[in-house]
């Protein structure tokens, strides 16, 4: 079986710069994710928005930036494994050497001198509606996501969460379908205050303390049943489409067992993006530091370092500069 330099967790933005960062310093790598679609929370959750905070792009579509990213990862050609969720890493010995055995929920086991983990926020899944609904009206009228947000375009749009994306959503939304009822079971929001003065200002039907009863429909979604939590009175309204963005399901104490230390749920790492564990490094939002900040900026500046720290790692003669891109020629 073939041994890799290094085996990168997670196709997010973190993991692809880390994959092309890879190639450049000559490693042979292997990305897995669990989605079968790279790019990680810019494909699997907005897709459609654009992005301002990434250097060189002064606006930029999430799913265009996963692009791009992909497309950067692949030009030294790392080996992908897509819809594959990483279960254990273990340390192994192998033809005499110390070597990190991945496996995977599709029993295939991937050996690796060092292991880049680049989870997000792990394999996470959307909270669901706590509600018994026919499995057609998933994707056709019942949203976890938006990947398309032409399928919203003149809908009565009903968005259930006080988090960024519900409010995101309802900003992007109140241009572009019919009507807009954003339902939040407290009068606090988490997303940003900016974002929450423009919803308010917006056309955006807001009713806080309300929650989802029931839905009815035929085929698909045409009414919502919501409540005031405060005093039951029940209202009925018109729904065409609805979009449910109430947080994730996150479980992450598969990493305790892997021997991780961690810091709430994210992997405690040093300023070589070192975790504990020997020639295992993480970077992006798992990892936890001092100086965190959650951005895929920052998550590009780590992954370069701890590639170029894992580069040492294997071969402790190697130089941790890289030296600089522009000296190449290279024929992409
Ligand atoms: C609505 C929204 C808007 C945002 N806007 C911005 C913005 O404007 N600017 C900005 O800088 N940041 C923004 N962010 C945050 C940014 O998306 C994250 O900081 C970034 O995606 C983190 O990248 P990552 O690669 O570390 O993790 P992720 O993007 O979460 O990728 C992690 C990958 O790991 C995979 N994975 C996890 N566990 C496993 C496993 N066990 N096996 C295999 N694969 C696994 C996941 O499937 C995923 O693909 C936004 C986030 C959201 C939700």
């Amino acid at each position: 079986m073939d041994v890799y330099d290094i085996t990168i967790i997670g196709g997010g933005p973190t993991g692809l710069f880390g994959c092309f960062y890879a190639g450049l310093r000559g490693l042979k790598t292997k990305v897995i994710d669990v989605l079968p679609e790279l790019g990680g929370q810019l494909t699997a959750l907005y897709p459609e928005k654009y992005v301002y905070d990434v250097a060189g792009h002064p606006k930029i579509l999430a799913k265009d930036l996963a692009k791009n990213l992909a497309t950067q990862a692949a030009i030294f050609k790392p080996a992908l494994c897509l819809g594959e969720k990483v279960q254990l890493i273990e340390r192994i010995e192998h033809e005499g050497e110390m070597t990190w055995k991945v496996s995977s929920d599709k029993n295939e086991n991937h050996l690796s001198k060092t292991v880049l983990l680049a989870l997000g926020a792990g394999a996470c899944v959307p909270k669901r509606l706590d509600l018994e609904v026919p499995a057609e009206w998933e994707d056709e009228s019942i949203f976890y996501a938006v990947r398309s947000k032409e399928r919203f375009r003149d809908k009565d749009v009903l968005i259930i969460g006080g988090g960024d994306s519900a409010v995101d959503w309802a900003n992007e939304f109140s241009v572009l379908a019919n009507k807009v009822t954003l339902i939040h079971r407290r009068d606090q929001f988490r997303a940003v205050q900016s974002s929450v003065e423009e919803m308010k200002r917006n056309k955006v039907n807001i009713k806080t303390f309300y929650e989802l009863k029931d839905l009815h429909g035929n085929g698909q979604v045409n009414e919502a049943v919501i409540f005031d939590n405060r005093t039951g009175k029940e209202e009925t309204l018109k729904v065409d489409a609805l979009l449910i963005n109430i947080g994730f399901v996150i479980n992450l104490d598969f990493l305790r067992q892997w021997g991780l230390e961690m810091d709430k749920n994210a992997i405690t790492v040093n300023e070589k993006m070192e975790t504990n564990l020997p020639g295992v490094y993480s970077a992006g939002d798992i990892a936890a530091h001092a100086a965190k900040l959650k951005l895929i900026a920052t998550g590009a500046a780590e992954a370069a370092t701890a590639v170029n720290f894992a580069v040492t790692f294997i071969n402790p003669q190697a130089k941790l500069y890289p030296g600089h891109s522009s000296n190449l020629n290279l024929s992409i």
